[in-house]
């Protein structure tokens, strides 16, 4: 937190504050709408990794379910090579597609989530909050 180097204007004459961290920010600064200032930016930069891995923790079953479920359904329908090469083509589409939209979804409520972040909020407290209570 505050591990970037404030310019000076944004101690002394600030016209606004980070939403998120509540940092005086000066004209030049001061973020624009949707985004928070850099060291909270920052924050959210570093969460990259933890949001990796959520998405291969929920997108991946859901996709490897979505191609398996569209190859059954097709395959009794795949006659011939080029039948089989469609058949595996449509499902890789369904599989990757159900990805696409799961790794979509992780990115669109971290950044709601991060948005409606208020205070000095530790990124360590949102991964404990997954984990179950021991
Ligand atoms: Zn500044
Ligand atoms: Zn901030």
């Amino acid at each position: 937190m505050g591990a970037f180097r404030r310019c000076p204007s944004c101690e002394d004459a600030a016209i606004t504050r980070c939403a998120r961290c509540e940092a005086p920010l000066c004209r030049r600064h001061q973020p624009t709408s949707h985004k928070r200032c850099r060291s909270c930016e920052r924050d959210y930069q570093d969460d990259a990794l933890t949001r990796n891995r959520m998405k291969a923790v929920l997108g991946l079953p859901p996709a490897a379910l979505a191609t398996a479920a569209v190859f059954a359904l097709l395959f009794p329908f795949a006659s011939g090579l080029a039948g089989a090469i469609a058949v595996a083509a449509a499902a890789a589409i369904a599989g990757s597609s159900t990805a696409a939209t799961v790794f979509r979804a992780v990115d669109r409520s971290a950044r709601a989530q991060f948005l409606r972040e208020h205070g000095l909020p530790l990124p360590a407290a949102r991964v404990v909050r997954l984990l179950p209570r021991s």
